[in-house]
């Protein structure tokens, strides 16, 4: 029978009785405390990014959205359908995929909107739509079935991003690895989602009609500089390449790869004798030249291609989904043919040329303005070769990538791991000061010793698959301190922690590594070896990570989930973890005194900490005050620059001589 229809209550699905709600998502988020604290912060932290986005960086908060809520809700994927500007197509213009899911994103672009008739018949009375199993459809909506179908949807759920009476489209969640009902808090969830999402379209879409007025160049029409940045941030944010898992099943001959590939191509165009005729014509000529030229150039693109006047004599041309250098040719032996035949102004007929540069957006582009620039650096190099041609940036002279490549070909290098070394970060009894612990934090310097961040080199050294390298080295290092100079000094035991990425948890020749060190270390006395992973890391879905983890804890390592509450675990998920702490995020430690939503959340981890018998530390305390209201709250540990800030092996050593005399 057929199962597609509009419910007002999401009861109505659990009445229908042939689609039991799966018991594990009945549970209503406030059951669960961990739930709780991180729906608080889901919605808290989504709301807020909303409310600050501007039009620059709205695709990447939605899909950032998408993807929290997507994992809160455990669906398999979360996604935006806007209405097309001509308002009788739609286009998937945000799309979120769990782990594993195909990206279907690129197939669901200008769908005649009548594929989703009688959804938007419901959207139209606010309602959201439920479709518990895909296959049952009736033959009436044999073209939506087949859709879905090719997509590998199961079960979906649908609401409309409506706000102030404009209908900009809908949301959704799908499953597809099997058909699953949705509870009431996912619905919750989508439609408050749904309705921040619309709201935020309205406020962008008010704002982008108040902002043309100041887009247009008034004397050509054409974009000026702002507006082109706009339209080539537009092209490149289509053009990144994204993270897709390509099965290889897809053969239609016209894929979007051009798009996912990333190919817009920006020309500078800059008039080489225009100053000069200004000169000796006056203004009023050179205006009318630069209004020819527009002209020239504009019929010599397609209608798809941007023209822009973006300075004086500089016009700039986005040419969207060129593939490769060749393309960029053609198009300026184009734009060169236009400008070749002489330009009458003024009662006179003037020779004019042109230097142009080029850039192609190859993907390592991280700002259209950088894009821009690129090009501009190209439109010189052809002025200074005499004008009159075409230049093509050179993609390896482009700054940022060279940094990063150098950065990581200087890390493999024989000297590069010698800029590693660590530093040492005390954890201690909140109440009396005590030093129970230590944190073992990665520091690195380039080539001239000038340090380098963790949140820089660490990404690259991942992405270069040198992590491993670092890690081994990390931990040799502590070991040998902790042998040679921290042991000797201490009375109880001293908790040593090490932050893993939990990409290597998946890798069993670095496992192996790891544990070799460990057990060498668990033989060494007074110490105990604790691994710090990240709660996304955790909490991705992976069985491997999970079997490794419990290798770990079983060798005597404890395990600690780091950044704990921003990532969206679950009480169950957690109770089956072999997890020993929790480290409370430093938002939630920053201003505690002043915050009583933080509070709250923080009063939830201890319970939960204290259901779990997991041992809890806050980091990231600065002052005083802080201090004083985690430990009213029940938290046992801390860390943070107030109590301690990172230090060399010496310094450590020395503060645990000092307190070793103190006792
Ligand atoms: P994390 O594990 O959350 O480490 C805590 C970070 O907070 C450290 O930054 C520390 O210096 C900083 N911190 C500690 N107390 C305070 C405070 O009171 N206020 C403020 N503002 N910051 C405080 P750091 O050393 O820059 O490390 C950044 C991140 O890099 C770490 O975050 C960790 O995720 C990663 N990382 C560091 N060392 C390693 C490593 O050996 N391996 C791996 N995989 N990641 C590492
Ligand atoms: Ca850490
Ligand atoms: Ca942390």
């Amino acid at each position: 029978m057929g199962t597609s229809e509009s419910i007002p209550r999401l009861s109505s699905v659990t009445q229908r009785g042939e689609r039991r709600v799966d018991d594990r998502r009945s549970v209503a988020p406030t059951d669960d405390p961990v739930r709780l604290v991180g729906l608080h912060r889901l919605v808290r932290g989504t709301m807020r990014s909303f409310a600050e986005t501007v039009a620059e960086s709205v695709d990447e908060v939605f899909t950032v959205a998408l993807g929290a809520v997507g994992s809160f809700c455990d669906v398999d994927r979360a996604y935006i359908f806007q209405l097309d500007p001509d308002g009788d197509h739609l286009s998937n213009t945000h799309e979120w995929c769990g782990t594993g899911i195909n990206p279907e994103i690129d197939n669901l672009q200008h769908v005649p909107i009548e594929v989703a008739g009688p959804w938007f018949e419901a959207f139209e009375r606010d309602e959201h739509v439920y479709i518990a199993d895909v296959d049952e459809l009736p033959d009436d909506q044999a073209e939506l079935r087949g859709i879905l179908a090719e997509q590998g949807i199961r079960s979906l759920l649908v609401a409309p991003l409506r706000s102030g009476g404009t209908m900009h489209g809908f949301i959704g969640f799908d499953y597809v690895r099997h058909t699953s009902a949705f509870s009431r808090a996912d619905l919750d969830v989508l439609r408050i989602l749904a309705d921040s999402i619309a709201a935020t379209m309205s406020r962008l879409a008010a704002e982008e009609r108040i902002r043309h007025v100041a887009l247009v160049d008034p004397l050509t029409d054409l974009p000026n500089r702002a507006m082109f940045t706009e339209l080539v941030e537009q092209g490149v944010t289509l053009g990144t390449p994204r993270s897709r898992v390509d099965d290889g099943s897809d053969h239609q001959p016209e894929r979007r790869s051009d798009r996912a590939a990333g190919r817009a191509v920006v020309g500078l165009i800059d008039l080489d004798q225009f100053a000069q005729i200004n000169e000796a014509m006056g203004f009023e000529a050179g205006d009318e030249l630069l209004v020819a030229v527009a002209d020239r150039l504009q019929q010599s693109l397609r209608p798809e291609d941007h023209l822009a006047r973006i300075g004086g004599d500089e016009f700039a041309v986005l040419i969207d989904g060129a593939v490769d250098e060749s393309s960029a040719e053609a198009v300026s032996a184009r734009l060169v043919a236009a400008l070749s035949e002489p330009v009458p102004v003024a009662g006179h007929v003037l020779a004019v040329t042109a230097s142009m540069g080029f850039s192609i957006d190859d993907g390592t582009f991280i700002h259209a303005s950088d894009l821009i620039s690129a090009a501009e650096t190209a439109m010189r190099e052809a002025k200074s070769l005499g004008g009159a041609r075409a230049v093509a940036f050179d993609k390896d002279s482009g700054q940022r990538l060279a940094q990063r490549v150098n950065l990581a070909l200087f890390m493999r290098s024989a000297e590069g791991l010698s800029g590693l070394h660590v530093a040492y970060q005390p954890a201690v009894d909140l109440a009396t000061g005590q030093i129970l612990g230590v944190e073992v934090l990665a520091r690195w310097e380039d080539a001239d010793g000038s340090p380098v961040p963790p949140d820089i080199f660490i990404p690259i050294a991942e992405e270069s698959g040198l992590i491993p390298n670092i890690t081994r080295r990390v931990v040799e290092t502590t070991l040998c301190d902790v042998d040679e100079r921290f042991a000797p000094l201490v009375d109880g035991v001293l908790a040593v922690s090490v932050n893993v990425s939990a990409f290597h948890l998946t890798q069993t020749r670095f496992m192996d590594d790891l544990r070799g060190l460990i057990d060498h270390a668990s033989e060494s006395g007074p110490i105990r070896i604790w691994v710090e992973l990240t709660e996304s890391g955790v909490m991705a879905e992976s069985g491997v990570v999970v079997e490794h983890l419990q290798m770990l804890a079983d060798s005597g390592v404890r395990i600690a989930i780091d950044d704990f509450g921003t990532g969206y675990s679950s009480f169950a998920r957690l109770r089956h973890l072999p997890i020993a702490g929790l480290k409370v995020d430093r938002s939630f430690v920053t201003g505690i005194q002043d915050d009583p939503i933080n509070q709250t959340l923080v009063r939830a981890q201890v319970d939960i900490a204290a259901e779990l018998g997991l041992l809890l530390l806050a980091e990231g305390i600065e002052d005083e005050a802080e201090r004083a209201t985690l430990a009213s709250l029940g938290v046992r540990f801390g860390q943070g620059f107030g109590l301690h800030r990172p230090m060399g092996a010496d310094d450590f050593e020395a503060l645990l001589r000092t307190q070793r005399a103190g006792d």
